[in-house]
């Protein structure tokens, strides 16, 4: 296959999975967790995967570090690799009613979290094993055993890969003013990726800065996402990480299994109600 016929596959194989599967299910609710998806490419050398390592810590792993982990065997040079990333908008009904939300998030909002990731990561593995079935080496970073949570002095709580900063060296999107990145289908969404040793087309990244669709970045504007947090966990200074995920594991998490019964870390209320909710603001 070239490069573009590599892309093109990507593409009909995530969507077709993302549009058909009964997986994609809200299961609480009898309708689909997830819109038609957004996808994007980066080369596995792209000097941003360096960069996220000074940005985020030195824990987190280029594209060559997370294939190492999983063919230890195997040399790759990285200029070979390819991460692929998508994006999986919320649907409108369940933005709907997370809009009404002020202080917990809504019960769509709450399932989409779990059945919505659950599928993620079904999605995870049916587009590593594709490209596996193809004779291609390929792996989820956020599957792999080593992966986990950690703490840097940078970037605070954090993990080995950001699914969110693959996403933007994949040109889906860039930051907004609460760290959330703002795509084609605005802020309300979830992102996923795996990383693959095959010569598949690159998508561009056409953003001027990392932060260019954020209206407060930008033009100095907005700053309506702040106005949504119950906890003030967003300021004119930008994220306040602790103060988010403290709020997410001390009152939205226990309500959360009080309505699913899962466990399950849900928020989300500065992701909607916002200009940039399901569309780039600018
Ligand atoms: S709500 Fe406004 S300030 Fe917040 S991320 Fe979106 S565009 Fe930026
Ligand atoms: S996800 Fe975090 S920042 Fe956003 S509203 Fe909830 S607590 Fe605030």
């Amino acid at each position: 296959m070239t490069s573009t016929e590599y892309r093109r596959f990507c593409s009909e194989m995530i969507t077709s999975l993302v549009n058909e599967a009964q997986e994609n299910h809200l299961h609480a609710v009898d309708e689909r967790a997830w819109d038609s998806p957004f996808i994007g490419v980066a080369r596995g050398d792209d000097p941003l995967f360096a960069e996220y390592k000074e940005i985020i810590g030195a824990v987190h792993w280029t594209p060559a570090e997370a294939f190492l982990l999983a063919y230890p065997e195997s040399a790759v040079a990285a200029e070979e690799l390819r991460v692929v990333s998508w994006v999986l908008p919320q649907t409108e009904a369940t933005r709907a009613d997370q809009r009404l939300e002020t202080e917990f998030p809504a019960k769509r909002w709450i399932f989409s979290r779990h059945y919505g990731e659950l599928f993620n990561e079904w999605l995870r593995i049916r587009v590593r094993d594709e490209f596996i079935r193809m004779g291609l080496k390929a792996l989820a970073p956020t599957l792999l055993p080593f992966w986990a949570y950690r703490q840097t002095p940078q970037a605070g709580i954090c993990s080995n890969w950001s699914e969110r900063h693959a996403a933007y060296a994949a040109g889906l999107g860039t930051f907004g003013l609460s760290d959330g990145l703002i795509t084609e289908a605005g802020k309300a969404v979830r992102v996923g990726s795996v990383i693959v040793a095959a010569n598949i087309e690159v998508t561009p990244r056409r953003a001027s800065s990392h932060t260019a669709n954020c209206l407060f970045y930008a033009r100095g504007t907005c700053g309506a996402c702040i106005k949504r947090c119950p906890v003030a966990a967003i300021s004119l200074a930008g994220h306040d990480k602790k103060a988010c995920h403290n709020y997410i594991r001390q009152v939205t998490a226990p309500y959360a299994k009080q309505i699913s019964g899962q466990e399950v870390t849900p928020c989300g209320l500065c992701q909607v109600r916002i200009p940039c909710e399901h569309r780039k603001p600018l």
